[in-house]
């Protein structure tokens, strides 16, 4: 198994438990429980510009960009931009946000969890030949999600809703009066349909639960520092003998063998392994026989909003007399613990997009502001593509990967109308809509951000792709190896003794985060190898 996040893990997982012995090799480090995660760490900076530069000055010029925790002291948990490198064309920023240590970016995710339906699996609304509609349906996975919740625990309620199934829910802690409130207010006064959001439970074991299972049955060897370059092929057989790859520290190359090899080493870390596995036999990488490896990428369209409350919805606040609860203490607890818009897109008529989006939503804390984080359905589109920039090689002297990923006119009116429906909630609330989302107050803020904001937002406001952290597609599943590069087991129609799980195998996203559907996926893949 190549990767130890959430797709790595839960192979390790499902694998050992059913019996078979595996290698994982994990380019990154091993958790160190002391120095990881120190029981006060620091403060995020007051001053953000000024961290941004230092950062970039040490490496991160990447992941600095993001918003998100990086911050709050768990920048370790976050790629070196500079040992490792990619690229993209000038007028098409994408901003990759990459996790590599034991664990992936399971230290980092916000933990929202949701299934997709039918509606996501089977998209008629695009163009037939963009391949959107996904080879299995929601019967097919609907087991695995069960299995995922039960084993991590997600807080939700049953909401009855049609494209956003049921899960096995637990409930830990009780949503405050602010976002109840709010979900009310919008629910009542706009007609959409606001939830509390699901999230997986936080544990304070500092290794995520898949890994501690995989440790548990005796089965697993965990290999960190060992970054994979590119899968071996038996020139007699054509199938994979195991993996090449670099020590990370000595920088020296090893072999490993291996029966089978499962990629999970994050979308287009695992596309470009297959395309730099390039052989006699497989001259254009392993999956290219099909002309679509590393096609059709795609990312949520992101677009955040927000601003202030009004006295009118404090004063419902205090009546409600609540005192507020932080849902938890321990500050390496990133979990989203708000409020959720499934997508109502569907029953609109006047749609000029197709797919449609989500939000997760509410008021933070004790502050006065509410915030909305809108993520939308990408076209897949094959001029969109992760591909080998030859020219460039990371640390370990592997050739890196060039993205290319722009948003077109479908995406442009999306983020219009994501826009226009803060604007009707916020109207019907009596809210106020503020620049950066009611993040940037003195004029001084209020300067950068605007002189800031071109590198990080498109016109029409959405953020530029990658920012959402939902990379999918590149080694898409499908009925057919002329149009796919793995079948709806994740096994590679070229080389059937190499399985890709984690969401280069989607091809498309649905409107809501994916992990859940990465995890559940994976042990599908798992289930049909014990099987068979
Ligand atoms: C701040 C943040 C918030 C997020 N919030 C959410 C959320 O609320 N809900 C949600 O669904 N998703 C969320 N995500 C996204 C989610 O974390 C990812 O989609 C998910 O982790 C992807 O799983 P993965 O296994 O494919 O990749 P990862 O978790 O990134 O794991 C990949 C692993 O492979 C390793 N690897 C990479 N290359 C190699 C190589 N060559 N050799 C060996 N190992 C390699 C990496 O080091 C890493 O450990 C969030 C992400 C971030 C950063």
């Amino acid at each position: 198994v190549v990767g130890s996040g959430a797709a790595g893990g839960w192979a390790a997982k499902e694998l050992t438990e059913g019996g078979m012995n595996v290698l994982l090799l994990e380019a990154g480090r091993a958790i160190n429980e002391a120095t990881d995660f120190p029981p006060n760490p620091k403060p995020p900076p007051k001053n953000i510009v000024r961290s941004r530069i230092l950062f970039a000055l040490r490496g991160q010029h990447i992941q600095a960009r993001m918003g998100g925790n990086f911050y709050r002291g768990v920048n370790r948990f976050y790629v070196n931009d500079r040992e490792n490198p990619y690229t993209y064309p000038p007028d098409a920023p994408f901003y990759w946000y990459r996790g590599r240590q034991v664990g992936g970016r399971m230290h980092t995710w916000a933990r929202a969890a949701f299934r997709m339906s039918d509606y996501e699996f089977h998209r008629p609304d695009v163009d037939p030949s963009r391949g959107a509609d996904w080879p299995i349906r929601y019967a097919d996975i609907a087991k695995y999600y069960d299995k995922v919740e039960d084993t991590l625990g997600v807080t939700g309620n049953c909401d009855h809703i049609v494209n956003l199934p049921d899960g096995h829910f637990v409930e830990r802690f009780p949503v405050p009066a602010n976002n109840r409130i709010f979900a009310e207010w919008v629910t009542q006064r706009t007609g959409i349909k606001i939830i509390r959001s699901r999230i997986v439970v936080h544990s304070t074991n500092r290794q995520t639960i898949p890994l501690t299972l995989a440790q548990k049955t005796g089965r697993m060897v965990l290999q960190p520092d060992s970054v994979v370059a590119r899968i071996l092929i038996d020139g007699t057989t054509g199938k994979a003998k195991g993996v090449g790859y670099y020590d990370r520290r000595t920088k020296q190359y090893k072999e490993a063998s291996a029966g089978k090899v499962f990629l999970c080493a994050s979308a287009y870390e695992s596309v470009r392994i297959l395309l730099n596995s390039a052989c006699s036999q497989y001259p254009n990488g392993i999956g290219a026989s099909s002309g679509v490896l590393g096609r059709y990428v795609t990312d949520h369209v992101m677009l955040g909003t927000g601003g202030t409350v009004s006295q009118d919805f404090l004063d419902a606040v205090k009546t409600a007399g609540e005192k507020y609860v932080p849902p938890s203490t321990d500050p390496y607890d990133f979990g989203a613990y708000s409020m959720y818009m499934p997508n109502f897109c569907g029953g609109l008529k006047d749609k000029n997009f197709v797919g449609g989006y989500g939000a997760q939503c509410g008021v933070r804390g004790t502050s006065q502001n509410w915030w909305m984080l809108l993520f939308g359905q990408m076209e897949p589109r094959y001029e969109n593509f992760v591909a080998l920039d030859r020219r460039k090689k990371d640390e370990w002297g592997i050739p890196v990967a060039h993205v290319e990923m722009r948003h077109r006119e479908n995406e442009f009116n999306m983020a219009k109308h994501m826009q226009g429906t803060a604007k009707r909630i916020a109207d019907a609330c009596g809210f106020t809509i503020r620049e950066g989302g009611g993040t940037v107050s003195s004029g001084l803020e209020t300067l950068l951000f605007r002189s800031l904001s071109s590198r990080v937002f498109q016109e029409g406001g959405a953020f530029y792709p990658g920012s959402a952290i939902h990379e999918v597609g590149g080694a898409r599943m499908g009925s057919d190896p002329k149009t796919s590069v793995v079948s709806p087991y994740c096994q590679c129609w070229d080389v059937p003794n190499v399985y890709v799980t984690d969401a280069s195998c989607f091809p498309s996203l649905g409107f809501a985060n994916h992990a859940l559907t990465i995890m559940a996926v994976t042990a599908r893949a798992c289930d049909y190898i014990l099987k068979h």
